[in-house]
């Protein structure tokens, strides 16, 4: 079988090509086109003799993601891709683009085993994990298709990426590796629903980057019926685990909270999740819900999303509501994918 070699380090690339009786600086060489310049064939890497890209082309595969689908917002020129891989399966990114440049909101899975109840991305569960070459290329090919440097990564996506952790860790060394994109780790933010022991293998990697807790209820009744994860790792050990990862790595942690209508949205959730995060280091990001047609969740208004911010602001929280980029084209996570699986069926 060929070898990954998206998913090595300079380290690891510099071993192989050694191994095979090659000079150290064509590993350097070879690196820089894969993740500066991002081909996705040997045979762009043209300043390597052709006898040389024909041998890394045995021994070698570079996974790309091939853009399936292209859907781009009228409103605010927000892209939605579908990608397909080279096993035939599809996940979805997103660009979007801010004052301070391009973000990148990639999948961590192809689909996903958490089974949130408002989330398209779980409805048919999970397929199988990315390679880090695979949530790599997803940036690459974004880079590509646009002609611009991405600045900023939200893991984000489809999939749970501390259920994928090694493949995302590594992907995390390699994003921001020095000789390759060079993305500061300051400018990536990795989202969990709460898989309590990966926070906790998290917080003994120690980088600077910012964790997003996806909360989205103050009890374990209502958290529970939102969230089956709750089950295996309920409120107060989410708390915790959130609480010994700022002593640790004195990072401020960000909550997300998704305003379902009826369901997580009243003044008394609100109360109570200030209470919950009273004196921590944190962030609370509200989200109203986006609606997707076989959850049955429905969006909360928008005086109720607003009375929801105005309760935990004058506890003294510090409260955005995210801005809905893409509204028109399904750019909450797993619809794009979920819509053309089930069109092919
Ligand atoms: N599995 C990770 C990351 C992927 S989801 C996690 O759960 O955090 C990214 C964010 O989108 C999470 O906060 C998730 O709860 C939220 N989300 C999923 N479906 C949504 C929907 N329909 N509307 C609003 N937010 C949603």
């Amino acid at each position: 079988m060929k070898k990954d070699i998206l998913s090595l380090d300079l380290t690891e690339l510099t071993s192989e090509i050694t191994a095979s009786g090659l000079p150290k600086f064509r590993a350097t060489q070879i690196y820089r086109w894969l993740h500066k310049v991002g081909v996705t064939s040997f045979s762009e890497m043209t300043d390597l003799s052709l006898s040389l890209r024909e041998a890394l082309d045995d021994s070698f595969v570079i996974f790309s993601c091939n853009i399936e689908k292209k859907l781009v917002s009228e409103y605010d020129s927000t892209m939605k891709y579908l990608f397909k891989l080279h096993d035939g399966e599809f996940v979805e990114s997103v660009l979007m683009k801010y004052k301070y440049g391009y973000t990148v909101c990639v999948s961590s899975q192809v689909g996903c085993r958490m089974g949130c109840k408002f989330c398209a991305s779980t409805l048919s569960g999970v397929v199988r994990n990315l390679t880090a070459s695979e949530i790599l290329s997803q940036i690459y090919a974004i880079q590509r298709d646009n002609d611009i440097r991405v600045s900023h990564i939200v893991m984000m996506g489809m999939g749970e990426p501390l259920d994928n952790y090694d493949n995302v860790i590594k992907f995390l060394h390699l994003i921001s590796d020095e000789n390759g994109l060079n993305i500061s780790m300051r400018h990536i933010s990795l989202s969990t629903c709460g898989v309590v022991t990966g926070i906790y293998k998290l917080m003994e990697e120690n980088l600077p980057l910012t964790l997003s807790i996806s909360l989205h209820a103050p009890t374990d009744e209502i958290r529970t019926s939102m969230m089956p994860v709750n089950k295996k790792w309920n409120i107060s050990q989410l708390i915790k685990a959130c609480k010994d990862y700022t002593q640790k790595t004195s990072r401020r942690i960000s909550f997300e909270y998704a305003l379902v209508s009826g369901v997580n949205d009243s003044v008394d959730c609100a109360k109570k999740l200030g209470s919950l995060l009273k004196g921590m280091l944190c962030h609370i990001n509200l989200i109203p819900v986006n609606e997707v047609k076989e959850t049955g969740c429905k969006e909360s208004s928008p005086a109720d999303v607003k009375r929801f911010a105005a309760t935990l602001e004058k506890m003294g929280f510090a409260v955005t509501v995210r801005r809905k980029l893409g509204s028109d084209i399904d750019a909450a996570c797993g619809q794009l994918r979920r819509n053309t699986i089930k069109n092919e069926r």
